[in-house]
């Protein structure tokens, strides 16, 4: 079988590239290890994404925004809390969209109906045909094209193939593609949770010894007896052992652990879905191309969540990649070509490189209790407190897209 771009892996950022590509009738064949006829086993109810300006823009060219739209939350206040000594007053430092200029920060969207949007939209598009469930297996390169071979024992030609495989990527290994990965010992604990008080559109970072614990403003929802409730997200960084034994607890221990965290702000807590954990680790591959191949979103890098970073950088490659395959075609140009990639590979480069360093040292800083690093921590909030100009520096750098 033929195609002209070969994209492994089937996640938000797989489906975002092939319809970037299938809506301008480029031939795509999208390959998913899950079934995605049933998508339920790649679908996580209670995880959502804190979305930026590029992201929100990348979802209306692709018309799914109107869709999408009323399933988020605006995002216009981030409320910085230093937790991390009990024994004194904790340091708070809030942002304002307003104080730069903006109505909001991004939107929080439900990574599940993301997905299903996406998922929608990709098998109505007529260019795009999905293979699943089916893995890569391994792949040759010849000079004008790519034979990938699956688990089934499928062959594919391509012209280009995109690894879209998340971070343990299949692709990347088999390309012989290096990465460096960095262990925090960390996990994420994510959930939906409904509260009696307003949240105000407010995402609070309670900065903690075990790691950042945020709560992200989701739209009021029904409950039971048809009465709306205020809903926010979860996500808890903790130490692994500790964030298992949390995610194990009774339901109302758990919900009471919430409210503790919380310091109260958002009233009484009960969870809206199950507790999940992630276990954090950070990657970034040494190189994003290689021969007929590119590499975007966690196959090239992933983060940890601190700072909402990892899908607006991954949207961030499909828009760069799918531009540069346009413009290519336009020009008549081998889509494959050491050429076109290395267009990729450096408009990609800067963005992520940076972004990996700031996240990764982000994280170190925010999730450690040593008293010196500490009171450097809070010294840093009181500064971008006094400092107008230095805080709407961080703002617009957080924002930057
Ligand atoms: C707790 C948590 C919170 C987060 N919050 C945010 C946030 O607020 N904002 C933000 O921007 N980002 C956030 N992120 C990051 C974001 O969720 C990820 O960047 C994104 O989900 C990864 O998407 P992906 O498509 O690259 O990878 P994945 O979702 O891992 O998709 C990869 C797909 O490839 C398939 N696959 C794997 N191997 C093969 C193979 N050999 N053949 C075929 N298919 C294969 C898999 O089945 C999978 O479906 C968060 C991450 C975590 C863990």
């Amino acid at each position: 079988m033929k195609t002209e771009v070969l994209i492994i892996g089937g996640g938000v950022a797989g489906l975002a590239m092939a319809l970037t590509l299938g809506k301008r009738a480029i031939p795509v064949t999208l390959i998913e290890g899950f079934d995605l006829h049933n998508a339920a086993p790649v679908l996580h109810f209670g995880r959502t994404a804190a979305l930026m300006g590029s992201s929100i823009d990348l979802l209306k060219e692709l018309a799914l925004w109107d869709r999408l739209k009323d399933t988020t939350e605006p995002l216009k206040q981030m409320r910085i809390i230093d937790d991390g000594n009990p024994q004194i007053d904790p340091v708070i430092i809030d942002f304002k969209a307003e104080e730069i200029g903006a109505e909001m920060f991004g939107h929080n969207v439900p990574n599940m109906m993301l997905q299903t949007i996406l998922l929608e939209a990709v098998k109505s598009c007529d260019s795009i045909k999905i293979i699943c469930p089916d893995k890569l297996q391994s792949f040759e390169v010849a000079s004008s094209h790519i034979i990938a071979t699956l688990e089934s024992g499928k062959k594919i030609i391509a012209t280009l193939m995109i690894g879209a495989d998340g971070k343990k990527s299949k692709t990347r290994a088999l390309a012989n593609i290096k990465f460096k990965e960095n262990q925090y010992g960390q996990s994420a604990i994510t959930c939906l949770f409904h509260h009696s008080k307003p949240h105000e559109n407010i995402s609070t970072e309670h900065h903690r010894a075990g790691g950042p614990f945020t709560t992200v403003p989701m739209p009021d929802q029904t409950i039971d007896n048809n009465e709306a409730s205020h809903c926010s997200s979860l996500v808890w960084v903790e130490k692994t052992e500790d964030a298992d034994k949390y995610v194990a607890l009774d339901k109302h221990l758990f919900e009471h652990a919430i409210q503790k965290r919380s310091r109260g702000a958002l009233g009484q807590i009960t969870l809206a879905s199950n507790p999940e954990s992630w276990p954090l680790s950070a990657v970034l591959a040494e190189r994003f191309t290689a021969t007929r191949l590119a590499l975007i979103a966690e196959a090239a890098h992933a983060m940890s969540p601190i700072g909402a970073q990892g899908l607006n950088l991954s949207l961030r490659d499909v828009s760069s990649l799918s531009d540069i395959i346009l413009s290519a075609l336009r020009l008549g140009e081998d889509i494959g070509s050491i050429n076109v990639l290395e267009r990729y590979e450096e408009s990609r480069r800067l963005d992520i490189n940076s972004r990996f360093e700031g996240v990764d040292k982000y994280n170190r800083l925010v999730s450690n209790n040593i008293d010196i690093i500490r009171l450097f921590r809070r010294t840093g909030l009181k500064s971008l407190s006094a400092i107008p100009a230095l805080k709407q520096l961080a703002m617009k750098q957080g924002l930057a897209a």
